[in-house]
C-alpha cells in the first residue's frame, strides 16, 4: 500500500510554501524599488543660453561691443540687415 499523506498535511505544506513565496516576492519588490531608486539620475538643469548677436550672413557671433559696419568673417554689411539675437 502506498503511503498517502493526508489532505490536511498537504494543505499545511502548501500554506507554508505560499507564505515563503509571498515573503520572497515582497523581498524582491523591496529590492527592485531600492535598485530603481539608485538608478534614477537627476534631470539635467535646463541650459541657460544667452542669445548673442549674430551676423545675418554667416550666423557667426558678432563680437560683443563691436561697432563694425561689416562682419569680420564674411563681410556682410550690417547697414543692410542688423545682427540678430540668436
Ligand atoms: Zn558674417
Amino acid at each position: 500500500m502506498a503511503s498517502r499523506r493526508s489532505i490536511r498535511d498537504e494543505t499545511t505544506e502548501l500554506r507554508v510554501r505560499l507564505g515563503e513565496l509571498e515573503a520572497r516576492v515582497s523581498w524582491l519588490a523591496r529590492r527592485l524599488a531600492k535598485a530603481e531608486k539608485a538608478l534614477k539620475v537627476p534631470a539635467a538643469p535646463p541650459l541657460k543660453v544667452k542669445p548673442k548677436r549674430r551676423c545675418p550672413g554667416c550666423f557667426f557671433e558678432v563680437p560683443r561691443g563691436s561697432r563694425a559696419r561689416r562682419c569680420a568673417y564674411c563681410g556682410f554689411d550690417f547697414k543692410a540687415v542688423k545682427p540678430f539675437l540668436g
